[in-house]
């Protein structure tokens, strides 16, 4: 059962979490020292949010960009890229769809495209809610105007997602560069989605070239103090269409890494994770797709038994998916939504992990 945590052996590596720790953690190659730190991470998230998984289903609502940000195979500089979006019917069919596989919850993800205008959308979050049990819907649109955010949530949206990818903020303007005439803030548009009501969740990707040890301890630390109702972690994975993913081959090429680098690995994505169960055992924390990819056969299994308690299945549709390429080999187009549905079961069932049901908010300790 959930609730307050057991004094445990394994719990004393939360106790000394100080940010020094964490970037000893994060540098930590000993195997034997590694074990004790999944173990902590699994009993926290054992003991705080139990053995469900929630499963959300994923709908990849639009392939348009304004934004350049470099690290994204969707980016508006991207020639390479036929758009799409979806229409109406066709994330209602994915909200079917997610009920029929017991997917308590819909997430509905896209560039950041003003084409999805705010009726449009607010429509079809009033159509789920009329036609759907669903317990709740999620939005990960990028940094749209808090008139949209208002209106959305308004309409029947719970939930926004926005990771701000890294605190450090050099790194962050190099990677996502602003509008013109607009700064971007996701800590401010995160604040203010809290302010109207949605569960908010963040994250960052790891590895950016870039990207140090101590700047991840960093994100870890901000991770504690923000309450955020989820946080989602992936590996960053180059994508040869853009700006960065030649800026990493470069790199790899010439072995030209800025020092203390942390790598884009399974490995150090799976530290990421653990240690942030530690920080925040209550959060929801997504096995990502992208951990999945780094390591095909067991990313996805790693990650649910160092501190993830989430999966997002794809239901877009393979025309569409093969479309949403953020990064390569994201769309797995050989695998359909149910082929895809019948994994994850077989792998929930393998660790001993139940299917959660419901919303599967975050309960706060
Ligand atoms: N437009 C929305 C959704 C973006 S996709 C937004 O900007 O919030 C969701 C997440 O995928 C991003 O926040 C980023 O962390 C991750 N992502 C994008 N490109 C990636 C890449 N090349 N490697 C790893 N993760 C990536």
């Amino acid at each position: 059962m959930a609730g307050r945590p057991r004094a445990s052996p394994a719990l004393g590596v939360a106790d000394a979490l100080t940010r020094d720790a964490v970037e000893h953690w994060l540098r930590e190659t000993d195997e034997a020292r590694l074990e004790t730190l999944w173990a902590a991470a699994d009993e926290a998230r054992r003991d705080y949010v139990g053995d469900a998984v929630h499963l959300r289903g994923l709908v990849e609502v639009s392939n348009y960009c304004v934004r350049g940000c470099t690290y994204c195979g969707i980016r508006a500089g991207n020639r390479g890229v036929e758009r799409y979006r979806v229409s109406a019917d066709v994330v209602l069919d994915c909200a079917h769809k997610a009920e029929e596989f017991g997917y308590g919850t819909l997430v509905m993800q896209s560039g950041e495209d003003y084409g999805i205008e705010t009726d449009w959308l607010a429509g079809i979050l009033r159509r789920i809610r009329r036609e759907t049990g669903l317990a709740a819907i999620t939005l990960s649109l990028g940094e749209r105007p808090d008139d949209d955010l208002a209106a959305w949530r308004e309409a029947g949206a719970d939930r926004y997602l926005l990771r701000f990818e890294t605190s450090d903020d050099a790194l962050y303007r190099h990677i996502h560069p602003d509008l013109p005439g607009k700064v971007s803030d996701r800590m401010a548009i995160l604040r203010r989605l809290q302010e109207l009501g949605y569960e908010a969740g963040t994250g960052i990707m790891v590895g950016i070239p870039g990207q140090t040890h101590a700047s991840i301890a960093a994100d870890i630390e901000l991770f504690r103090g923000m309450d955020m109702d989820m946080i989602g972690i992936g590996p960053y994975l180059p994508h040869p269409a853009t700006p960065l993913g030649q800026e990493s081959a470069r790199r790899q090429t010439e072995d030209d890494w800025p020092p203390d680098q942390a790598p884009s690995s399974e490995l150090m994505t799976c530290k990421v994770l653990a240690l942030t169960r530690l920080a925040r055992p209550d959060a929801n924390l997504p096995a990502t797709t992208a951990l999945s990819l780094v390591n095909k056969a067991g990313g996805r299994a790693h990650g649910l038994q160092r501190g993830a308690n989430v999966v997002m299945p794809n239901l877009t549709p393979l025309r569409e998916r093969e479309k949403y390429e953020i990064y390569p080999e994201k769309a797995a187009v050989h695998e359909t939504a149910a082929a895809i549905n019948d994994s994850i079961m077989a792998l929930l069932a393998a660790l001993g992990r139940t299917v959660g049901t419901g919303a599967g908010a975050r309960r706060r300790s």
